[in-house]
């Protein structure tokens, strides 16, 4: 997809500080982090959002599988960590590019704001 921030980020054209790459995902650090340790993971492929990924839930499966070795890549396994996916207007979603938030290193409340 033309002119998609994390398309050009996930395949190279616009550098990031990586984190984790496999064929199907790639996961960089936040520019504007909200917590100590603050990762997106992409999935390589455009989707807009979680509604547009296809019902086999497929790329959300790669990306919680991204998530499980980069808790341990980062030593977020002992105390833990957040998943987000925004999604749309009232979701607050500002990036058109499917994207699960990963942030740890500090305790979060509930719910959120
Ligand atoms: P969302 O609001 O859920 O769409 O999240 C988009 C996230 O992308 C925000 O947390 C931004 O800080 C982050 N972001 C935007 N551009 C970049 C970039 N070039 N590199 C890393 N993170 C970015
Ligand atoms: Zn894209």
């Amino acid at each position: 997809m033309e002119d998609c921030i994390f398309c050009k980020i996930a395949n190279g054209e616009i550098p990031s500080k990586l984190v984790y790459e496999d064929e199907a995902v790639a996961a960089f650090y936040d520019l504007t982090p909200q917590a100590p340790i603050h990762v997106l993971i992409v999935p390589k492929r455009h989707y807009a959002d979680i509604l547009e990924a296809e019902e086999s839930g497929a790329p959300l499966n790669q990306m919680a599988r991204a998530a499980k070795t980069i808790a341990r890549q980062l030593g977020l396994e002992e105390n833990g960590f957040r998943l987000v996916i925004n999604t749309g207007a009232d979701g607050g979603q500002t990036v058109p590019h499917l994207h699960m938030h990963m942030m740890g290193g500090r305790a979060f409340g509930w719910p959120a704001g």
